[in-house]
């Protein structure tokens, strides 16, 4: 059977299962129903969507009008592209809360949570409507006798993004509007499993001018990304999601000759001192490790409690826990909605499982949880562990889901010590009210996103995001300047304008600049 669907149309739950397609050229293209999977409700454990299973084929024919649009869009003037980014903003915005509701479905996380992604995701999109200041280059006069020089930042042709299934809109915002505004053409590859607001992305690009070609979407998992990376006609690739994915697509991207950032998992700690005021840390934690259901790169799921910090924060984070509301993310009131897929809701229970065979203190159990009026929902409970310890996996390893364990240090060094020590470094925060000991952590802390008495230290928009150690594979960070640099090439150009008829002596010394 073959098919052809616009976009999901709203966030109604209980709607027989809509065919979503891939974007090529400005348009849905075809497709058959047996290259189609799956796409669930989580918080009512149903088939709503089916989702396109993308490969070779629609890569070249993405690649293809990517490259037949890239000439017109490299040379249209800057004040006519970043017209475009002004119209796709105000589109946006329009369109917020049907973005939301469609990430809310397709995620599980609340109503409030997926408007703020998107608004967070405009962040980006903002800065880059300011392209024409961006895209300038530096001019030097007189480096030598009648020589200056300029620099020139010119595209790099089609550009890619690779994004995961926890914020279907704000992170895809953080790549595409930079490789837009600075002359490529795209191609993004989303995750399968959040598809709604996808589609809703490129019919409003279309809406706001974009030429057709110029943003392009193909769906699918491992075999659409190895067709990206073999495809020759690809110059660049930012990649966000897990780290083991990460890793092989920096890899194997770089030896194709591409450009390629990968930003990747996490395991953030908070470093609490015994001077920090409490009540803000408990409900940090509690929005930190819990919030979006622990699936966010930023959630701090492990604290680390100096001195007799933990005993004086358990009972508080005990009493917040017990209000929590875990229901539908659509439902007013509701903090945290179910888990994105069933498997993954299993990864998480022999996490649980594994922590406590490991002899960590099960503080709070998630695992018996099930929502009253949604028994094949996908949700789970909340998790608390306390007394971890390093040398346990559950301290190690990422888990991505709302588990957070807490960890007892004698001093600020040995805390600081095991966030340096581990072999994640994304996002981090400090709670005290003693400046002195701030500073110095902002200083010593191997982690390039720090918080001072803020749990979620995501950066703004316009200013650059991305980790270290094996929460990164890059030169150069996301977003702001650094994307810039990523996606464009840079030229030096020295040009000689003598003076007329004072030509010099023909002379084959190297040039000096005197
Ligand atoms: P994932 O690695 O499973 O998927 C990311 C992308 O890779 C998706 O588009 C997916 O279709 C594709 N993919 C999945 N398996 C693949 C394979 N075997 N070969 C090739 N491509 C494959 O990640 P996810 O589960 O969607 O997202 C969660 C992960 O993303 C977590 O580890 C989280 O920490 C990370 N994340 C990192 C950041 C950051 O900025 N550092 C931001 C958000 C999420």
């Amino acid at each position: 059977m073959v098919t052809e669907s616009r976009a999901v149309p709203d966030a109604t739950v209980g709607v027989s299962p809509v065919f979503i397609s891939h974007w090529i050229d400005g348009r849905a293209a075809k497709v058959l129903l047996e290259q189609t999977g799956p796409v669930y409700n989580p918080a009512t454990g149903t088939v709503i969507a089916r989702v396109p299973r993308g490969g070779a084929l629609e890569i070249e024919a993405a690649v293809a009008a990517a490259r037949r649009a890239f000439p017109a869009w490299r040379d249209m003037p800057l004040i006519a592209r970043s017209q475009i980014f002004f119209a796709y903003r105000e589109l946006v915005w329009k369109h917020r809360e049907e973005m939301a509701r469609l990430i809310t479905r397709d995620h599980g996380k609340t109503y409030p949570d997926a408007l703020s992604e998107v608004v967070r995701g405009l962040e980006t999109v903002e800065f880059a409507c300011g392209l024409p200041i961006h895209l300038a280059g530096m001019n030097t006069p007189n480096v030598s006798t009648n020589v200056d020089a300029h620099t020139l930042r010119q595209p790099l042709g089609v550009a890619v993004g690779i994004t995961p299934f926890n914020f279907p809109v704000m992170v895809p915002m953080w790549i595409y509007p930079i490789a837009l505004a600075c002359g490529n053409t795209f191609i993004w590859k989303p995750s399968s499993h959040t598809p709604g607001a996808t589609q809703l992305q490129a019919e409003l690009w279309k809406e706001a001018g974009l030429p057709d070609g110029v943003f392009n979407v193909v769906y699918g998992g491992r075999e659409a990304v190895e067709a990206i990376l073999d495809n020759s006609g690809i110059d660049a690739i930012q990649f966000v999601g897990s780290t083991a994915v990460g890793r092989m697509v920096h890899e194997r991207g770089i030896k194709a000759g591409k450009r390629v950032g990968a930003y990747t998992g996490a395991k953030n700690a908070m470093l609490v001192l015994p001077d920090a005021d409490m009540e803000l840390v408990a409900d940090s934690s509690i929005a930190a490790g819990y919030g979006s259901a622990g699936e966010r790169c930023m959630a701090q799921t492990l604290i680390l409690a100096v001195g007799d910090s933990a005993d004086r924060l358990l009972p508080l984070m005990e009493e917040r826990i017990a209000r929590l509301r875990i229901g539908p993310g659509i439902e007013p009131g509701v903090d945290m909605g179910p888990i994105y897929s069933a498997e993954h809701r299993a990864s998480i229970i022999k996490w649980i499982d594994r922590g406590v065979a490991e002899g960590a203190e099960l503080v709070v159990d998630g695992r018996p949880f099930r929502h009253p009026t949604n028994p094949d929902g996908f949700f789970l409970g909340v998790t608390l562990f306390d007394h971890v310890t390093p040398e346990m996996n559950i301290y190690q390893e990422e888990i991505f889901g709302p588990v957070l364990g807490i960890v007892r240090v004698a001093t600020y060094d040995e805390a600081l010590a095991l966030i340096n020590g581990h072999k994640y470094g994304n996002g981090t925060a400090i709670f005290t009210m003693n400046g002195g000991a701030a500073r110095r952590f902002e200083l010593e802390v191997d982690v390039p996103m720090i918080g001072v008495n803020v749990p979620i230290p995501v950066p703004a928009g316009y200013l650059s995001f991305g980790g270290t150690k094996a929460s990164v594979f890059a030169d150069l960070q996301m977003r702001g300047e650094d994307s810039i640099r990523f996606f464009t090439k840079q030229k030096e150009v020295t040009v000689r304008w003598p003076k007329p008829g004072k030509q010099g002596p023909l002379s084959l010394v190297f040039p000096g600049n005197s």
